[in-house]
């Protein structure tokens, strides 16, 4: 198996892929005011197996297109919303997150937890925007220093692996520069790195390396995933996801 395919399985049966949790979903709900709709057209992008989709299917009144580029996630999802009894509010859109096939001005909402990073902030942002109508909503979690400065091991790290990890304040002038306005703004808590990820990732590390033979590729990747979890916890005060919840700008 190559290492995509490995990091499939790793992942695919994980409640969520990526640091997050249900109450902090339901936090930026309450940010972005969008419960009070009714009728609302919302996509989650690199959706996942579904953690925050399906928050959002029993929050809102909303009919959710939940987009990633990988089937097996979309599988999984589809599989947890029938069992929730959710399966008639979402509908999985396997698509890239650079090209997603949104008419314009379509969506009241744009949700995407740990994942715009694949495409970068920035071009995020300016991307996605032509989807929303003006007004709309776009509420995303990003790699996000929490001090003005941090030690250099980690500096290092993020800078290697996301050049455009930055301070919040940085990352709010974006969104602003970008033609939208912020609703709100919260770090998650470790809680949602630690007891929500990647301890439910370590515990599925055994079972893992035993189905693939204790292949190198896989002891490589699981390597990998320790080596990152090592750093989140030495540096947790440093650094996490922001979650930032703003409004489209009608063009001026
Ligand atoms: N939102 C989920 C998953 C976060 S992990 C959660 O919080 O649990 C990032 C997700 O983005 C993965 O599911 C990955 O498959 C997806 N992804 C990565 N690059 C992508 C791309 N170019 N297009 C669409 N999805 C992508």
């Amino acid at each position: 198996m190559d290492e995509l395919a490995l990091l499939i399985e790793l992942h695919r049966n994980a409640e969520r892929q990526g640091p997050g949790g249900d109450d902090e979903t339901r936090l930026a709900i309450a940010l972005s005011g969008l419960a009070a709709r009714e009728g609302l057209a919302v996509a989650d992008i690199g959706c996942g197996t579904g953690a925050s989709t399906l928050v959002l299917a029993r929050e809102l009144d909303a009919r959710i297109t939940a987009v990633d580029f990988l089937s097996p996630f979309l599988e999984r999802l589809e599989d947890r919303a029938r069992d929730a009894g959710l399966a008639d509010r979402i509908e999985t859109l396997e698509a890239s997150m650079g090209a997603l096939p949104f008419e314009p001005a379509s969506l009241d909402a744009i949700w995407s937890e740990g994942a715009i990073y694949n495409l970068g902030f920035a071009r995020g942002i300016a991307e996605w925007r032509q989807f929303l109508k003006p007004g709309g909503v776009l509420a995303v979690s990003e790699l996000t220093w929490l001090t003005q400065e941090r030690p250099a091991d980690l500096e290092q790290h993020w800078m290697l692996e996301y050049a455009e990890v930055d301070t919040a304040s940085a990352k709010i002038a974006r969104l602003e520069a970008a033609g939208y306005t912020l609703l709100g703004y919260f770090a998650l808590p470790e809680r949602c790195w630690l007891a929500n990820y990647y301890r439910p990732l370590q515990a599925r590390f055994d079972a893992f390396l035993e189905a693939q033979g204790r292949s190198a590729a896989a002891i490589d990747v699981v390597a990998a995933e320790q080596r990152e979890l090592a750093l989140y916890e030495r540096f947790s005060s440093y650094v996490s996801y922001g979650f930032f919840v703003a409004r489209r700008l009608h063009d001026a």
